[in-house]
């Protein structure tokens, strides 16, 4: 077994019972990858590059795993598979989307995984949870904090703490 390591990951829903789907994922991904030793607080937020879909619930977790990269990997597709989702377009609707942000520091380029996700910096709803659990951590290839990446970012999709149905 590898050492453990603290991962990243963002969570999204904008089909079904969003909110449901998020708790479902957080359980299972702490029975199948490592114990969750941070979570954001919920964010709603309009699809991001199809704008015809239905608002997205996000949310940002801190998993402490000893799992490899593609072991999680493969963890996260399972979760999206339990929540019965669907591949259509890209960037389609779906009921569950987990999408591995950082791995410790590493740097990942395979085939099926790239690692820190190469969107994260383009993205105020993967920056605005994740900025919240952390905050100081510095991105592995870029430099900046979570935050300096921010404060920067460009998006003009507003990311709303989200207060239930
Ligand atoms: P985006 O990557 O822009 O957020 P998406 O989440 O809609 O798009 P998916 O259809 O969910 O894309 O994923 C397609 C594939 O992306 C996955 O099957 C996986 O192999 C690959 N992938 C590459 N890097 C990552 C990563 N860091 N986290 C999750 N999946 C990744
Ligand atoms: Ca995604
Ligand atoms: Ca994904």
């Amino acid at each position: 077994m590898s050492e453990a390591v603290t991962a990243y990951v963002l969570l999204g829903s904008n089909l079904g019972n969003r909110a449901a789907l998020l708790h479902e994922a957080r359980s299972y991904l702490a029975a199948a990858a490592g114990d969750i030793v941070a979570e954001s607080g919920i964010y709603e937020t309009a699809a991001w590059g199809r704008e015809d879909q239905p608002a997205f619930l996000n949310q940002a977790l801190a998993l402490r795993t000893t799992l490899a990269p593609a072991e999680l990997l493969a963890a996260c597709l399972a979760a999206e598979q339990r929540a019965g989702r669907l591949r259509r377009e890209r960037w389609g609707s779906r009921t569950l989307d987990v999408d591995i942000l950082l791995f410790g520091e590493e740097i990942i380029a395979l085939p099926d995984l790239t690692v820190p996700h190469p969107r994260l910096a383009e993205r105020r709803f993967v920056l605005v949870p994740l900025a919240e659990i952390a905050g100081t951590l510095r991105h592995p290839q870029l430099g900046d904090t979570m935050e300096a990446l921010l404060a920067r970012c460009s998006d003009p999709l507003p990311v709303r703490p989200w207060a239930g149905e």
